[in-house]
């Protein structure tokens, strides 16, 4: 049972997403006591005003200290000694030792990219750029990505095409506070992050919310304007809309002129897309595009913020883009008041994909193909810049590769759980399963962790400090609260026990996670996420910190782009983008789109959120919501067990009629596991230049599924240790 490390409450950030709400953690006797195993009472969770969330909590925050006692928290390291053997507990020297021998050997058979590393948006930034200072010093392989790229790797190629630089919002979340009108796009935050929903106050009140999403949420129930684009027409929609703000006389004209370039490229496509056209396409009444443009336009202060919805699709570059354009043409970018911004998921989703864990990247956003990039951090890292790797695989390709002829033969696994989260899982499973050695380091036994040869227990949360930066760019000090249980080390320990048994200095990797952020301050220096003048002991102090921070002395930047973009020439740029559709239309025999997302009880793989009590009774199992009318053709009534099937693979799920759905639409959660998992059935198609899968459209047929209803329940990790 893990003990208290201090009685008084210790104010932290919620474990989840990317709003990283304030919260403080006490000793229990309030209101929120979580039971241990041995049902003493251990830590209560209590909001804390903080800007992103002024006291408000999700039930997956309120619950979160549930996830410290979660049934099958793992404590010792486990090994598996040949694939049909089950993982059995050995001391951390054997394990540790058993996988740097492995590693050892499979790169001297198959030479260094032999072995991958994949990292995840939920660790911190500590540890993200450890990761990737790991497998680019002490394993020399070029094979590392994250699951960030199912997340937010189209919108940021498309912030960096437009504006220089990609930071999810621009600005911070409570400038939404004085927002006249938003557009959400493929976001539905009143699930995904509640507290959020109080920036969004003054817009709804104003009749200002415009929300697009094929689905009636519980967002787009409180829009004045609900548009439902079919499934992967977002980019047509946004052309729609940009052609009706020139038509009707909307354009910021001055804006144009003096802070873009480009208009007149992207107008050449969007003036074939009258909104007459748009409306075939999207099914979205062209009277209502025109509607949503004027409430804009109209606006003294006004938003456009994509999310997942719109980005996560084969041509989710040009879709973000797309949006982009709209904003710039009614000259939102780069005021104070007004902006265009995406919102990030993953509770590091912003810092993830700044510090050297993404295929392509080194440090403070820095490109790894960039020669004067490579020489600074190798100058940090002690090593020459020649010896570091170029860019490898991303995440998708990287997965897809494993155990082929010239594909990695071992993965290691930190913070993500592709076995449910990644697009094909059931392919992806097949390729974990054809590798040599896979080795998972996590907080329980996932549906990952159990496919692994060896499983290290970490710390999570609460047990380990360390800094995330949040959906706004301001960087945030998670505080630890409580002693981790015996038996568990942190990721940091394990990078610096692998890396020691690989021959590297014992003080390259530092297992102190304030020590790394200062090696991280100066790898990032001077680059475009410049942290250089955040320390530890600011953050402490409560100073709200926004990158770039590129001195001590320097106060942050809340808000970027007010006097100029980040291109050489200031300005930003509109990009000439056309709509090309989903990567696999619907068809005969496979008539109907299926899109996936989130749920307010869940959060990602559900490797967390489905070891809490209270959650997994509120959202026991995965459900598609399906059109009365389509669910009848098919032979399913509410409540019936359907199989969603596609061409890559079938997902069972429960039936939940649903009038406001499109009748050619259905939705999946993706958080379960199993058989329930929405991945067997979602597209790996690629955007060309994110390389971001399609996870927001495939096509699918529905099948009623034969047998008794029946409930699921968190997978018990001992029925896999003997
Ligand atoms: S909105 Fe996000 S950060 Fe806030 S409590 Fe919910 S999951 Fe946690």
């Amino acid at each position: 049972m893990p003990a208290l490390a201090a009685s008084a409450p210790t104010e932290t950030h919620c474990p989840y997403c990317a709003l990283q709400c304030g919260m403080a953690l006490t000793a229990a006797n309030g209101t929120n006591t979580v039971e241990s195993s041995t049902g003493a009472g251990l830590v209560t969770v209590a909001p804390r005003d903080f800007p992103t969330n002024r006291g408000g909590l999700c039930q997956k925050g309120w619950t979160s200290a549930s996830v410290l006692t979660a049934p099958g928290r793992l404590t010792r390291p486990l090994l598996r000694p040949h694939r049909a053997a089950p993982l059995r507990p050995v001391s951390w020297d054997v394990a540790l030792g058993h996988v740097a021998h492995r590693l050892r050997q499979i790169q001297a058979a198959h030479g260094r990219d032999a072995i991958a590393v994949f990292g995840g948006g939920g660790l911190t930034n500590e540890k993200a750029y450890a990761l990737g200072k790991f497998a680019r010093v002490a394993l020399g392989t070029s094979q590392v990505d994250y699951n960030g790229r199912f997340c937010m790797s189209s919108a940021a190629a498309a912030g960096i095409r437009a504006f220089g630089l990609d930071r999810g919002l621009p600005f911070p979340v409570t400038d939404l506070d004085g927002a006249d009108a938003v557009v959400l796009v493929g976001a539905n935050v009143a699930e995904t992050m509640p507290p959020f929903t109080q920036h969004l106050r003054r817009a709804v009140d104003n009749g200002g919310l415009v929300v697009v999403d094929p689905r009636r949420t519980a967002t787009a129930e409180q829009a004045a304007l609900h548009l439902r684009p079919a499934p992967g027409t977002d980019l047509a929609l946004a052309l729609g809309m940009l052609h009706a703000a020139v038509a009707d006389g909307h354009l910021d004209h001055a804006y144009i002129t003096e802070r873009t370039t480009g208009f007149d490229a992207a107008w050449r496509v969007a003036a074939r897309w009258w909104p007459e056209r748009a409306e075939r396409v999207t099914g979205v009444a062209a009277a209502d595009q025109r509607a949503a443009v004027r409430i804009l336009a109209q606006a003294a202060n006004a938003y456009v913020l994509t999310a997942r919805g719109a980005e996560q699709h084969a041509s989710g570059v040009d879709t973000a883009s797309a949006w982009i354009n709209l904003a710039l043409a009614l000259g939102l970018p780069g005021r104070v008041g007004s902006g265009f911004g995406c919102l990030t998921g993953q509770g590091n989703g912003q810092g993830g994909r700044e510090h050297g864990q993404k295929a392509d990247q080194l440090p403070g956003y820095r490109r790894i193909d960039d020669p004067e990039a490579r020489a600074h951090v190798a100058a940090v890292w002690g090593v020459d810049p020649e010896n570091l790797p170029g860019p490898g695989r991303s995440a998708y390709e990287l997965l897809d590769s494993l155990g082929t002829d010239g594909g990695p033969r071992a993965l290691l696994v930190f913070g993500s759980n592709p076995v449910v989260s990644a697009p094909r899982a059931g392919h992806v499973a097949e390729r974990l399963a054809a590798l040599d050695l896979l080795v998972v380091a996590d907080v329980v036994l996932s549906e990952t962790a159990r496919a692994a040869d060896v499983v290290l227990p970490v710390t999570q949360w609460a047990e380990e400090d360390g800094t995330l930066t949040n959906l706004e760019g301001r960087v945030l000090l998670r505080r630890r609260a409580l002693d981790p249980p015996p038996g568990v080390r942190t990721d940091l320990d394990v990078l610096h026990g692998l890396a020691v048994r690989l021959g590297q200095p014992a003080d390259r990797f530092p297992t102190d996670a304030e020590t790394v952020f200062e090696e991280l301050r100066r790898a990032s220096a001077g680059g475009p996420a410049d942290y250089s003048g955040v320390t530890w002991e600011r953050l402490r102090a409560g100073e709200q910190l926004h990158w770039p921070v590129p001195s001590p002395g320097h106060p942050g930047t809340p808000r970027l782009f007010l006097d100029r973009f980040a291109h050489p020439d200031g300005r930003a740029r509109f990009a000439a983008v056309d709509h090309r559709g989903p990567a696999e239309p619907p068809d005969a025999e496979y008539p109907l789109h299926a899109t996936t997302g989130r749920v307010l009880q869940h959060y990602q793989s559900g490797a967390q959120t489905r070891r809490v009590a209270e959650l997994v009774s509120a959202a026991p199992e995965s459900f598609v919501e399906v059109h009365p009318d389509t669910a009848a053709r098919a032979g399913l009534g509410d409540g019936e067990l359907a199989r969603v099937v596609s061409r890559r693979g079938s997902a069972v799920a429960r039936v939940r009629h649903t009038p406001t759905i499109r009748q050619d639409t259905v939705f999946l959660p993706f958080h379960f596991g199993d058989d329930q998992r929405a991945n067997l059935v979602t597209n790996p198609a690629l955007d060309p230049t994110s390389r971001m899968p399609e996870f927001k459209v495939c096509a699918v047929r529905l099948e009623p599924l034969a047998g008794e209803p029946r409930r699921r329940r968190p997978s018990d990790p001992s029925e896999e240790t003997a």
